[in-house]
Order: structure tokens, then sequence, then C-alpha cells
């Protein structure tokens, strides 16, 4: 019998100790980097002539680590493997499966400054971002540890006289899952153990910023004795091994977090029945969102100021959670927007290995002048409160950015910036605000600051959105508390850290005795 499940806490930053522990791992770290990382496939190591190279973003001359890169023949490799060792792996129990979960999860545990202090280096996250982010990796094994020991226990059926009837959910074989960097050890730590303890055996391709970070957790799976062949390690370009692998006939399903476009991409690609396939594919995809906060009229107006730049520009805005509109109600749009703006001045910016900062930079090149891209929309589009370009320093760093008076359909409004940009919209009243809120394309996040109870409930019916808070900002779901997971253009509504998450790893299997 396990413990019941309790989410790991945040460390204390505020204590000396806890400081001089993280200070510790970032030195640790920062001795190890540069180091070199291979494929690992049914267990062996394979290094390649080409080679991912991970920079800091905050450092662009430091060197975190290079990752082999996989080609098409390697990829071929991997899913080979990958089927011949789900023909043993499906028949461990999900007991012992569940167990190398919370193995894992314990040795994470004890290295967790240090994990999180690879995704300083790597992602860019600031202290608090890091450390959250370790631990919901651990959540995620230990929450789907304890799934799985659930499924596997007799089901109810209705019960007929004279026969004995059973339902057991079963793997469904190899899964390509493709995570993002944003979340760059839990989301991939979530993906991969959901789909490997419910039996299933997996090629994982990881995101081609944070390849170190998914590697470091490889030798955790190793050391917590997980066999040889269950997760295949083939970092690679997405249009070359990531579509080789989805296309491939052997893929039983596909398991993506990330942008809209290569979401649908994915989802297209794994419809087409690829020769000599048995299955239609099954697609989990988890993709972007357009998140808004409303501030009614009858608010904490502080409240809301603090939880739009907490949910706008935490982690830069890197989240598909990330509150990129402020839908505000004339009444009190001035008032917060001056409100926000004062918070926004005071925001730090600076290298992610600093404590205390508030923003580090964004993660590389191409988000980096995406993202200074639409900030030049905004400025035909918006009217430019504060920020507005470039940071000081030697990495990817972008001012935190404001446009009040945005059209709802300017594109600011509409698109996915993935950056530290927030749209301010005017709202006539409530009514407006939620229809605002409720005109893009996507529905994943959503939070409404309001004292007005029945607003409140006519927004719990009508805002459109997988994650709707109340009085509280948009980011940061916890595992089991907050299932997480959006409607529409978000993805295919699935729920990562809910109660229904592993079954979309499974299918169900009945069998009937007549006695
Ligand atoms: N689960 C994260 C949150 O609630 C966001 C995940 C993502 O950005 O993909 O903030």
């Amino acid at each position: 019998m396990v413990v019941e499940f309790r989410n790991e806490p945040f460390t204390d930053f505020s204590k000396e100790e806890n400081r001089r522990a993280f200070e510790e791992a970032l030195a640790k770290v920062e001795s190890e980097l540069g180091r070199e990382y291979d494929l690992i496939i049914g267990g062996e190591r394979i290094k390649t002539e080409e080679k991912y190279r991970s920079i800091n973003p905050s450092n662009v001359d430091q060197v975190v680590g290079f990752t082999s890169k996989g080609t098409e023949e390697h990829a071929e490799q991997a899913i080979q493997v990958a089927a011949k060792t789900f023909e043993t792996w499906k028949k461990v129990s999900p007991e012992a499966r569940a167990r190398i979960l919370f193995k894992a999860a314990s040795i994470l545990r004890r290295k967790k400054h240090e994990f999180s202090a690879w995704m300083v280096f790597e992602a860019g996250k600031s202290w608090p971002e890091a450390d959250a982010d370790t631990a919901e990796a651990i959540d995620f094994l230990e929450f789907y540890g304890r799934e799985m020991i659930r499924l596997s226990e007799r089901q109810p059926l209705t019960r007929i006289p004279g026969e004995d009837n059973e339902l057991t959910y079963i793997p469904l074989g190899v899964g390509i899952v493709i995570p993002p960097w944003n979340f760059p050890l839990a989301i991939m730590v979530g993906m991969t153990s959901s789909a490997v303890v419910a039996g299933n055996t997996v090629v994982l391709k990881p995101a081609g910023p944070t390849t170190v970070i998914a590697a470091k957790f490889m030798e955790i799976l190793e050391e917590a004795g997980l066999p040889a062949g269950v997760v295949n390690f083939v970092p690679g370009s997405g249009p070359v091994v990531g579509e080789y692998l989805v296309k491939h006939p052997l893929a039983r399903f596909i398991s993506f977090t990330g942008s809209r476009d290569v979401g649908l991409r994915i989802n297209e690609l794994a419809a087409k029945r690829a020769k000599g396939q048995k299955w239609i594919k099954r697609v989990i995809a988890e993709m972007g969102g357009k998140d808004s906060i409303i501030v009614d009229k009858e608010a904490d107006l502080d409240l809301a100021a603090q939880a739009i730049v907490t949910s706008a520009f935490g982690f830069s805005g890197q989240k598909c959670s990330a509150c990129s509109r402020a839908i505000v109600h004339q009444d009190v749009y001035d008032e917060v927007l001056a409100k926000v703006t004062e918070r926004v001045k005071n925001l730090k910016v600076a290298e992610a290995r600093e404590f205390g900062i508030d923003m580090g930079p964004v993660i590389d090149e191409n988000a980096y002048k995406k993202i200074l891209e639409y900030i030049e929309i905004g400025k035909q589009e918006g009217r430019l409160v504060i920020g507005g370009g470039k940071a000081e320093g030697n990495g990817y760093f972008i001012q935190p950015t404001i446009f009040a008076d945005v059209d709802p359909n300017a594109r600011i409004a509409q698109e996915e910036i993935f950056g530290p940009v927030v749209a301010f919209i005017k709202a006539k009243d409530f009514d407006h605000a939620l229809e605002i809120a409720n005109n893009t394309e996507y529905g994943l996040t959503g939070a409404v600051i309001s004292r007005n109870r029945a607003n409140l409930e006519k927004a719990r019916e009508e805002f459109h959105v997988g994650n709707l808070y109340f009085n509280r900002k948009c980011t940061g779901a916890l595992v089991g508390v907050h299932p997480f997971g959006g409607f529409n253009m978000s993805g295919t509504d699935s729920k990562a850290g809910g109660r229904d998450y592993l079954l979309l790893f499974t299918q169900a299997k009945v069998v009937s005795e007549l006695f």
C-alpha cells in the first residue's frame, strides 16, 4: 500500500541554508558544463558526428553540453527496439512498473537542486521557476505511479448471475513522445512516465534547446532500474526524425506538447495509414494558448495586478498557460493598467543564475527574433506603455512589454507570442469581457478577478477554457490538484496530472467467463 499522493513542496528561498544549497548545486553543474551526451537505444549509447550544441540563453558564450543528433536510421532502430521490448515490458506487473517511477522520484528528490540548476543554465529559468519544474517532475512520477496501481485494481462492473466479468487496462504499444522545452523536466518526465507506467515502450525525442536536461533524466531512469529499451532516447530534428517516427507503421500513439502548428501537422501525419499499419494511431496533443485574465469592476485591483504580472512575465511568458491578454472593465481599466505598469517597472531582468531575478532570457535566437517581431507589430496595433524591445545582457533578454488599448481582434490579441508581452483590452462590462475572452481559437487557461459572485458563476459556465482560475494567477497548475489541458486549438482535451490521463495510454479489455 503506498501512501496518499502529496505535492512536492517548493523550496523556500528566503531561508539562507536553501539559498546556499542551491548555490552549491549551481557550482557543481557549472563544473560539469560542456560534456557530451549520447543517443540511447536499447540501453546502448550511440555517438553521432552531428551534435546539438546546447547553450545558456542567459550567456550565449557558455555551452551547456553537446548532444548527439539522431538520423532516420536511428529512429528506425529505436522504434524496432521499442517494439521488441514491448513484448516483455507489457508483462511486467503494474506495481513493479510503478515502483520504478517511485524510485526515480526519490532519486530526483535527492538531486533536486542539481536538476533545477541544469534548468537555470539550459532553459534560463529563475531559481523558483526551476525549482517548481523539478517539483512537478517528482509529482508526475509519484502521481502516475499511484494512478497505474489504481487502474490495475479490479474495475467495477455490473454483475449478472453465472458469469465472471473482468475489465483490465492494457497498454497500447510503442509511443512517440515529443515534449516541449518550456518545462524541460516536468512535462518531459510526465509524458514519458505516464506512457511507460501504463506498459508501453517509447521513443523519446527531446526538445532541441533542452536535450541535456533530458539526457540527465535518462541517467535517472537507468539508475531506477528501468529495463533497457523501454525508453529510447533519440534527439533529432522535428521535420526529419520527428516526422519519420510519427509516420512509422509501428508507432501506436504520439504524445506531443508544443505549438499549435506542429501539433496539427502531427495529427495530420498520424491520421494517414502507413503500409503495414494495423491500428488507428492515437494522438495526445497539448498545444498553445492565448490566455486572458478578466478584471471586473468590483475586484481587488492589487491582486489583479499581481496576478497579471506573475502570469504574464513568469519564465518570460514562455508558458502555454501564460496571461497574454488582460481584459479589464472600463471603470477600473486605467487604475489596473497603472498598477501593473508600476510593478513591471520594478521587475528585475537578468541572468537566471543570479538569485532574486524576476525574469531571465527567452529560450533561443528564434524565439528572440519572433517575439521582437511581435513587439513591432504591437507598436502598430496598440499603445506601448512599457518595455518594447531588447534588454541588456549577453543573451536573449527582452523587456517585459505592455501594450494598451488593443483591439480584441488584433494579431497580438489573437496569436500566441510565447514571450513577455501582454495586451490590455478594454471591456464595456462583464459580459463584454467574457465575449472577448472567448474570441480566440484557443481555450487553455483563464482567470477572473472579481468580488461579484454572480459574475464568477457566469464565468464558471461561459468562460470556455480547460483551466479556469478565480482570484489568482492563471499559471502554475499543480499535479493532482489542477489537472491541466485545454479546449479547441489548445489540444486534444487531455488532462495531464489528472485521474483520466493514463487511460489515454491504455485500451480496455473485457474478459467474460460463463460459470
Ligand atoms: N502547466 C503549466 C502551468 O500551469 C503550463 C504548461 C505549459 O506551458 O505547457 O503553468
